[in-house]
């Protein structure tokens, strides 16, 4: 999947707008059902099986049916906040069904899916609201999950979400059946991770396919075992969070790079095409790399 700059950029004008029309300026008055009942979407929990949500767009009033089954709030809440983004975002439908994995981004190819999350991501995680509470000193998956609570969203939804504003050098992966599925990274992350490649046994996400527990937290990691470039020093060391999400044989996980971790070699041979290819644009602050 990949978004497209254009229409996220649309969604997430969209939802602003909707919160500012509405003089929401906190999350616990993100009321996902009144906000839709304000454009006349009546959400109707039960009557859908096979599917998370489907919208029918009708004139005087649209309806929104939610799948009874679903238990988590947060998820629920987000089917409704998806429907909501096709109903406002994409006039030309007037009907969508929507299956679990059409709700989540790492999952689908369909520009209005992903449209419909990433509007679905900016109303119940208002950019306003949730920048300010990613720029902490570190970054975790636990902290995240506590986001993913004040927010009532899922951990998958905040982590999305906290991966667009991410002050540090970070990549957000996904991984299924023990192969990279998707990544995204924070502008500065500066490496090439290796899309539908299996995951390296180096790494703490392999460790949930061969049935281990996860560790709690942060863990160094060589570099190498996730990230792809003649660049870098095989011995230096970079951070690892990942969490499971087994109703999805699934892992999510959390990659940092906290230190420089290129190799350096004198002499103007080395300093290959690729290398010069991936500098151009960058330069070193303290931080590491940074958009020059
Ligand atoms: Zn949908």
């Amino acid at each position: 999947m990949a978004f497209d700059p254009i229409r996220e950029r649309t969604a997430e004008r969209r939802a602003d707008l909707l919160l500012s029309e509405l003089q929401i300026t906190d999350p616990v008055d993100i009321d996902i059902e009144a906000i839709a009942m304000t454009r006349s979407a009546l959400v109707i929990d039960g009557g859908l099986s096979g599917a998370e949500a489907r919208l029918t767009r009708s004139p005087k009033i649209s309806f929104i049916r939610v799948n009874a089954g679903i238990r988590e709030p947060g998820r629920r809440r987000f089917a409704i906040a998806h429907e909501l983004g096709h109903l406002l975002l994409q006039e030309y439908s007037q009907f969508a069904l929507c299956t679990d994995k059409d709700l989540v981004p790492f999952y689908t190819n369909s520009p209005d899916e992903l449209e419909a999350s990433v509007f679905a991501g900016a109303l119940l995680m208002p950019a306003k609201m949730f920048e300010p509470l990613c720029r902490t000193a570190t970054p975790s998956l636990g902290y995240v999950a506590q986001q993913a609570e004040r927010f009532q969203v899922t951990i998958t939804a905040a982590a999305m979400r906290y991966i667009q504003f991410c002050p540090h050098r970070c990549c957000l992966v996904a991984s299924t059946g023990g192969k990279i599925r998707y990544h995204r990274k924070t502008d500065d992350f500066g490496y090439f991770i290796a899309p539908r490649e299996n995951l390296s046994p180096a790494t703490y996400a392999a460790d949930f396919f061969k049935g281990e527990r996860l560790p709690a937290k942060m863990q160094e990691v060589k570099a190498t075992a996730w990230l792809e470039g003649k660049r870098i020093d095989s011995s230096k060391m970079i951070w690892e969070e990942s969490i499971a999400m087994p109703s999805y044989d699934s892992v999510l996980t959390l990659l940092w790079i906290d230190k420089d971790i290129d190799r350096y070699v004198t002499g103007e041979d080395e300093y290959d095409a690729e290398q010069q290819e991936s500098d151009r644009g960058w330069s070193w602050n303290r931080y590491g790399k940074k958009r020059t």
